[in-house]
């Protein structure tokens, strides 16, 4: 079918596409004009369900009439408010809900508007935080390679994706990594693999190298997403974990796509029982409906500014929508709907027969590895020699032409749909992908 061209512009040019091949996008478009539940509806009229939450965000799916509603209202009410020396209740009130169900030990939440915000937000409190207790000497970061910490210069520093950081030039000094955790041994675990603890022990071989007094933050995600589903190795984030407490270096998870129930709790941080001093969020915290994210931070990292230098005591950052009404109004009406329907335990109940489910692609050609936890999951092909990403575009573009919205990155196929899911639509979105896998050259 064709396009609705009284809906999709005829010139598409003006608009420069982020992390599209634009030549090629626009040459054969694929547009959304619509969404619900668990689906998008196309602009040339067709269902696709779902199979990513957006960009892993719509946890609670589409268009749902509680957070539309509490869009409305707030923008009629009060559209706008600064958060610099004046406050509005809804930003508070947020603020709170966020903390109710975050992991005991966090206690404040920071105001950004995206997850790349979130984590500059949290490198920048690391050092100062440092800082304000007299250890100003403390100002390396450590990232991980194949971290994906969004696309600004501190978080492609401390990200380790090569293709996120080749065009751009010098990035942050004093950044080191440490490995991945993606080993070949643990292909085809259910949930996380066994090996590969032993990993989380680099990092007392960087902070040798340093010395612990220059080092101010670990980063990590928790698990990966956006690299490909990496889950961590059984013990790891527990090293991590015991590794930056001995050495009084912060831990910051990422929790930008595990935070808001991926996993089947409210955040990775509880449902591997590891405490981190800092998690950056966005995305599912208001359903992706608008932009708005969050650092949320121990009473520790906190206090340290409170308690501090009279100079310090006010925190020299901030954005002009930081804490927006209307995304605090949709972050509100986000968690209600989350908490009123179970979301965050049904992710948790769903989880077996996802598992099963993504599983039963095993043996399928080219698959070489597939991974899940909670509900997101990937599957791994060969690349075609050559041709990295090749085949997994191919089956991304097939996919959607049979109506499901999978995800892409490198050979790896990733999936995270709405926490709302029902089995008949994993029957229909792994059916889907195995039907294109079987059929893929
Ligand atoms: N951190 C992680 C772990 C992410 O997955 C993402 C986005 N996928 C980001 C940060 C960046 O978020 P945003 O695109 O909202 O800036």
């Amino acid at each position: 079918m064709a396009l609705d061209r009284n809906v999709v512009p005829n010139d598409l040019n003006a608009f420069w596409m982020p992390f599209t091949a634009n030549r090629q996008f626009k040459k054969a478009p694929r547009m959304f004009v619509a969404a619900e539940g668990m689906f998008y509806t196309t602009a040339d009229g067709r269902q696709v369900l779902d199979g990513t939450a957006g960009l892993w965000c719509c946890n609670a799916g589409h268009k749902r009439p509680r957070i539309v509603e509490a869009i409305q209202k707030q923008a009629a009410e009060l559209d706008y408010a600064p958060a610099f020396q004046m406050g509005h209740p809804k930003a508070f009130e947020l603020a709170n809900r966020i903390i109710d169900i975050a992991p005991k030990g966090i206690e404040h939440v920071f105001y950004t508007n995206s997850g790349s915000e979130s984590v500059e937000t949290a490198l920048k409190l690391a050092i100062a935080y440092h800082r304000a207790r007299g250890e100003g000497t403390r100002t390396r970061l450590i990232g991980r390679e194949r971290g994906y910490h969004g696309v600004n210069f501190g978080g492609i520093s401390v990200g380790g994706i090569v293709n996120n950081r080749k065009f751009f030039g010098t990035m942050l000094a004093g950044v080191d990594h440490l490995p991945h955790t993606h080993l070949p041994e643990n292909a085809f675990t259910k949930g996380q693999p066994e090996h590969g603890a032993h990993l989380a022990d680099d990092l007392e071989r960087i902070i040798a190298l340093h010395g612990p007094e220059t080092i101010a933050a670990v980063i990590v995600e928790p698990m990966a997403g956006s690299t490909g589903v990496l889950l961590p190795p059984k013990g790891y984030l527990e090293k991590l974990r015991a590794i930056t407490k001995k050495h009084g270096i912060l831990l910051i998870f990422d929790e930008v796509i595990t935070g808001f129930g991926r996993l089947g709790s409210a955040f990775a941080a509880q449902h591997y029982d590891v405490l981190p001093d800092m998690m950056t969020t966005a995305k599912g915290l208001t359903n992706g409906v608008i932009p708005m994210g969050a650092v949320l931070t121990t009473a520790e990292v906190h206090d340290a500014f409170m308690q501090g230098p009279e100079h310090m005591i006010e925190l020299f950052h901030g954005y002009t929508y930081s804490g927006n009404p209307i995304a605090a109004a949709c972050g509100i009406a986000t968690l209600e709907t989350y908490k009123e329907e179970g979301l965050f335990e049904r992710a948790a109940e769903l989880a077996p027969y996802w598992q099963e489910a993504l599983h039963s692609l095993k043996g399928l050609p080219h698959v070489i590895d597939i991974r899940n936890e909670g509900l997101i999951g990937a599957v791994e092909l060969e690349p075609i020699a050559g041709e990295p990403t090749k085949r997994a575009f191919s089956a991304f573009l097939e996919c959607y032409e049979k109506g499901v919205l999978i995800r892409t990155t490198g050979d790896i196929i990733a999936m995270s749909p709405p926490l709302i899911i029902e089995k008949e639509h994993i029957d229909q979105l792994i059916g889907t992908l195995g039907d294109v896998l079987k059929s893929l050259a």
